[in-house]
């Protein structure tokens, strides 16, 4: 029991000194000592663990403040990997991503509607690729998937664009490749991209991050970690209803929902019935017509925002959480939009939680879920320990 409790400490101060790793650019031996309240000697070993691993490297000297030069360390970026997949519902994207989140060969295939099996193959010919570049080694895949995902169990519940249903992709993908696996949500692990990559530093201790795209959906994190609720599938906003009375038919069966009338596909629907083209070239033509002043699209743009707006009110209501980010095709309509959106919620929930509210559009743009679901793999740091056979047992 002593050893193992010793082991486990022995892990908690690694772990302490690898996020510093991570948070530095590079740093040394003596800071890392002044941050963790860990002695020197401690320090050292661990230090020296690292770079016998070749997760760390001397890189050079700091400047003395009277004492003897220090030796300053930082990561090599390049000394692990990690596989990031989006899958979204008209194209699956995939990348190699280093410790420093630098993203390498991206791939890109259509994946409308291309049915079950099918969205399986695609998504193998993607990893096949990846898994065969001269990046090495890898550590895991991290999966962000549309739809409801249960990712304690790695299983797709429902994900109907890609005609997925109750399918156990995690086991599937680390069965195929031999590597771990973590599935998670598209939202929640834009969220996680957003929270670790994005541009407010310190990142905040809470945020929501909403998408509004195709569909809508938000990734909560409270106290630092992703908050996934009971079944998984928390920050779910898409399909709550907004509309009552005479709401549109939705996707998911039911009428009304918030996607009827706030996602960019609702959105384009509407543009197209004000005469504005058709198909993809429809949400360019409004954003132009909004830049013209048009009181149209000024219109159309800001009822979307409006029903965004006190679908975020409902969630700051109830979490009080003040740094939130917008992300997805939405995003375009820039201020107007945003301005909607802040008006109703300052004006849907009480003054004294909306006051210090702080509503913008994400830092990071395509890249987030890719991010977001390496980075949920990295996130405790495990994935960067030895192989367990190679560790003193
Ligand atoms: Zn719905």
């Amino acid at each position: 029991m002593q050893k193992a409790t010793r082991q486990q400490t022995k892990e908690q101060n690694r772990n302490l000194v690898l996020r510093l790793f991570f948070e530095h650019a590079s740093i040394s031996r003596a800071e890392i000592a002044r941050i963790t309240h860990l002695t020197r000697t401690t320090v050292s070993d661990i230090v020296a663990d690292l770079i016998d691993e070749g997760l760390v490297a001397e890189v050079g000297m700091g400047s003395s403040t009277g004492g003897k030069t220090p030796i300053l360390l930082s990561l090599v970026e390049n000394s692990r990997y990690f596989i990031g997949l989006d899958l979204a519902y008209n194209k699956f994207s995939g990348a190699i991503i280093n410790l420093r989140s630098q993203i390498s060969n991206l791939i890109c295939l259509p994946a409308d509607g291309l049915g079950g099996e099918a969205s399986l193959q695609a998504l193998f010919t993607m990893l096949d690729q990846l898994t065969r570049t001269p990046c090495k080694p890898i550590l895991g895949i991290g999966v962000g998937a549309p739809g409801l995902v249960n990712s304690r169990e790695g299983r797709v519940i429902n994900a109907v664009n890609l005609g997925w249903s109750d399918l156990p992709l995690a086991r599937i993908l680390e069965e195929r490749y031999g590597l771990p696996v973590v599935l998670l949500n598209d939202c929640q692990a834009a969220a996680m991209g957003e929270f670790i990559y994005g541009k407010s530093r310190p990142a905040p201790n809470n945020m929501i991050v909403v998408r509004a795209g195709h569909g809508i959906g938000a990734g909560i994190i409270l106290n630092g970690q992703l908050f996934q609720g009971d079944g998984g599938a928390a920050g779910e906003i898409g399909h709550v209803v907004a509309v009552h009375e005479g709401g549109l038919p939705c996707r998911c069966g039911n009428t009304g929902c918030l996607e009827t009338v706030a996602s960019a596909s609702a959105v384009a629907q509407q543009a197209q019935q004000l005469g504005l083209g058709s198909g993809e070239t429809t949400l360019d033509l409004l954003k132009a017509a909004l830049e013209r002043g048009d009181t149209d699209a000024l219109r159309l743009v800001s009822r979307a925002g409006r029903y965004m707006g006190l679908a975020i009110a409902s969630l700051v209501g109830m979490l009080n959480v003040e740094h939130i980010v917008l992300m997805g095709e939405m995003t375009r309509f820039g201020e107007p939009w945003l301005n909607a959106i802040r008006e109703a919620v300052n004006g849907a929930a009480l003054k004294r939680l909306t006051q210090n509210a702080c509503i913008h559009s994400a830092s990071l743009s395509d890249d987030a879920v890719l991010l977001g679901a390496a980075a949920s793999l990295a996130s405790d740091y495990s994935m960067l320990f030895l192989k367990r056979e190679t560790r003193p047992v």
